[in-house]
């Protein structure tokens, strides 16, 4: 047993724990639980705890379903009751392996980690710093109505007698409880829409906070009768919410991308690696948007004249929010926050697969020297197509179908996602587009019924 493992089992009965939860995420991206009594961990971490591949989606086929959880012991925490004292209850993320102890080819933490280590054998670290944006809301009618959020709110709002702010003074109180530190929160532009942005970390790590985070954001609501979503788009004219990702490659402790004497201060390094996230941006679309609905908040408008912020065109730029790659600030003195900001994510995303892809493809750009194109300083939602087409601007794929159709030509994200999860995954996909396509949806009825 190593040092981590005794360190783990000591604090179980130090603090007197009665259940461990083992965690794991399937392939779209839902978190999965298993509990063990405390006794039980010592085995757990020598052997792992069996269990039933086939019954998680996007494990394996029935034939070979046979698999393992192996906790691993650096993501120990004991989780916080309702009242955000610490409970009886601890977790830890596993990896899954199969039962001669290979790793599990459709665990996505194992998606990530081997795309982690090919950066790491160039001597490179990932660090990542999502922000956070999800919806408070008072109902969640299954009916198909849209839902009540919990207020009226808008872009950094507060009021003292705010259940928004009661809501995210108790949220940040759990999540830094399990070791999740909280840069900034704020009440976002929608009604009932709220930001946690976490402290960048190492991207294994933040794949990890992300699942515990929607975990304890879902939790802290039902402690206050309000319901939390991570949609991407629950409302027809309200912007949506998404999961703005800033980006740093670091060399030891020196980043990577931050070049002194450049007049960005961005390395060379950081210019491929942005050229690498624009050329195959449509390529891992699927993956960092991945549901049909995720389609409704790529676009330009919740309203005429309403800009939703969210990026719609492939291009970066400065200051530009309609950009898909923001940099989002360029201090001389300040090395260590040069970083890309990627607007594309939602919040719903597989974050160790949307992790995979983004890492992926910069890497591409800095292993094959892609060259920067020059930036776009309009607002590009302003100008008109031609002028776009003029500017070499591509779109996102306007919904999920055509974004399968880009990734099932990618040999980027077949080779990043590995066989086994890219074919579940256009498999899943697809059936869901499927789904969709067959819906005669309220659109329909409103527009045509009273006409045709
Ligand atoms: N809610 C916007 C989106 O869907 C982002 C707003 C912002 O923080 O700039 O991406
Ligand atoms: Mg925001
Ligand atoms: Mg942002």
């Amino acid at each position: 047993m190593d040092r981590q493992q005794e360190f783990v089992l000591r604090t179980i009965e130090e603090r007197q724990i009665r259940f461990v939860r083992l965690w794991f995420t399937d392939v779209l991206g839902t978190l999965k639980s298993v509990a063990i009594a405390p006794a039980e961990l010592e085995g757990a971490f020598a052997e792992g705890i069996g269990f039933d591949g086939s019954a998680i989606e996007g494990f394996a086929r029935a034939s070979e379903s046979d698999m393992l959880a192996r906790p691993d012991p650096s993501t120990f925490q004991v989780l916080p009751s309702d009242d955000g004292n610490p409970s009886d209850t601890a977790r830890m993320f596993c990896d899954i392996t199969m039962p001669d102890g290979s790793p599990s080819w459709a665990d996505p933490r194992y998606v990530l980690r081997r795309t982690l280590s090919k950066a790491a054998d160039r001597g490179l670290t990932f660090y990542t710093h999502p922000e956070i944006e999800f919806f408070l809301l008072r109902d969640r009618p299954s009916d198909g109505t849209e839902p009540k959020p919990i207020d009226n709110g808008g872009y950094f709002d507060m009021t003292s007698h705010d259940t928004a702010h009661d809501f995210r003074r108790a949220a940040i109180t759990a999540l830094e409880a399990v070791g999740i530190s909280v840069e900034f929160s704020h009440h976002e532009v929608a009604p009932g829409q709220q930001e946690i942005d976490l402290r960048y970390a190492d991207a294994l790590s933040m794949a990890d906070n992300i699942m515990s985070f929607r975990h304890i954001i879902k939790e802290v609501a039902r402690a206050k009768q309000v319901h939390a979503t991570f949609m991407p788009k629950p409302f027809r004219h309200q912007p949506g919410s998404g999961m703005h990702t800033h980006l740093s490659l670091f060399e030891g402790d020196r980043n990577a991308f931050h070049d002194a004497s450049d007049e960005l201060y961005l390395s060379a390094t950081a210019r491929s690696f942005i050229a690498g996230l624009l050329r195959h941006a449509r390529e891992i679309t699927a993956v960092t948007n991945q549901w049909v609905n995720s389609y409704k908040r790529l676009f330009g408008y919740s309203a005429p004249g309403q800009i939703v912020e969210a990026p719609t065109y492939v291009c970066w730029g400065h200051a530009n929010r309609s950009a898909l790659v923001r940099l989002p600030m360029y201090k001389p003195n300040k090395a260590n926050s040069t970083r890309v900001e990627v607007r594309s994510l939602d919040t719903a995303c597989n974050p160790y697969l949307a992790f995979s892809v983004l890492l992926a493809a910069g890497m591409k750009g800095v292993e094959e020297g892609y060259e920067l194109p020059p930036g776009a300083e309009d607002d590009v939602w302003s100008l008109s197509d031609t002028e776009r087409r003029a500017l070499g601007y591509d779109e996102l794929p306007h919904n999920l179908s055509d974004a399968l159709d880009v990734m099932e030509s990618s040999e980027l994200v077949a080779e990043t996602l590995g066989e086994h999860v890219f074919d579940f995954f256009l498999r899943n996909k697809r059936a869901e587009w499927v789904d969709y396509r067959a819906e005669v949806t309220p659109f329909e009825l409103r527009r045509y019924l009273p006409s045709l």
